[in-house]
């Protein structure tokens, strides 16, 4: 059995994995950003200690997925602004000292695709791309089994490319790059700018409002619906995988956003074969996170 650590802006999991990708035991924590990496750390290994017990089984390896950059080939974490306190922190060194197993590391977003890909939508597919739209849009892309990386080891930020240069400004420093434009908060943001007098809503709320023909909540349907389906329509030109599965809050209201998608990759990608590539929702559910982070560590150490 594999150690399995998904650590998100607000939330870690910890859970133990079997070979076949089957969850068997899994806690949560706040991340309490504000705290040390060093109490973070002491957590997570209490989480593991703790799922390894109910689990029962040996513990061969540990698997992280954790949010933005990290350096999988030193277990290093880059600069994520809302975790200040663990820039630079090495969770493969401190995780593999105290527990005396490999231990792997990915950005998060891979190590969901990694997850999707080997026991999930992607399965038995040579070219795919997991992409998970919620509080903001990650993507990871999967070549023959394998992650695809830049230089340096570097995840592509695929959320973050531009659609509309006129749009509004995000912290990454783009102005209206995909995840300013169609994620979950993208969509409630506009909603709230039309009518600032109305009560907020949640992209939940106005995705079943939609569903009832609320002319609002339509409408903010629809704005997302368009810029989310140029952003897939540029993966399909770029990329021409097998399949794109598609994960996250958001897309558990897909059937309401599919027809735009489906006529602007219709539109968009007229030079590549877009009518192969399958456009499908994730499989692995609430539990991808782990999944992928523990089949990270399958994918580095399990051939
Ligand atoms: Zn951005």
């Amino acid at each position: 059995m594999i150690g399995a650590l998904d650590i998100g802006g607000t939330k870690i999991a910890a859970g133990m994995v079997d070979e076949s990708g089957r969850l068997l035991a899994r806690l949560d924590c706040p991340t309490d950003p504000t705290s040390s990496v060093e109490d973070a750390i002491r957590r997570m290994l209490e989480m593991l200690r703790q799922t390894a017990s109910l689990a029962g089984e040996h513990l061969q390896g540990v698997g992280i997925g954790c949010t933005g950059p990290v350096h999988p080939d030193k277990g290093t974490l880059g600069k994520v602004e809302f975790m200040p306190n663990w820039e630079g922190a090495n969770l493969v060194q401190a995780f593999s000292q105290v527990l005396g197993v490999s231990v792997a590391i990915e950005n998060d977003a891979d190590a969901a695709a990694l997850g999707e890909w080997a026991w999930g939508a992607g399965k038995g597919t040579q070219t795919f791309m997991l992409v998970t739209v919620g509080t903001g849009i990650g993507a990871g892309l999967v070549l023959d089994g394998k992650l695809y990386r830049g230089v340096d080891g570097a995840h592509p930020e695929i959320g973050h490319h531009v659609i509309d240069p006129t749009g509004p400004l995000c912290f990454c420093g783009a102005h209206g790059c995909w995840e300013s434009l169609a994620s979950g908060p993208a969509m409630e943001r506009w909603a709230q700018t039309q009518h600032p007098q109305a009560q907020p809503l949640s992209a939940r709320q106005l995705c079943a409002l939609a569903e009832q023909g609320e002319p609002r909540a339509v409408e903010a349907v629809r704005r997302t619906a368009h810029y989310l389906g140029i952003g897939l329509a540029n993966l399909v030109t770029l990329y021409i995988p097998e399949c794109i599965a598609l994960g996250g809050g958001l897309m558990q209201a897909y059937y309401l956003f599919k027809d735009q998608v489906e006529a602007t990759i219709q539109r968009n990608c007229g030079l590549v074969p877009h009518e192969l590539v399958r456009l499908v929702p994730a499989a692995l559910g609430a539990d991808t996170g782990l999944v992928g982070a523990a089949r990270t560590w399958l994918n580095r150490y399990a051939g």
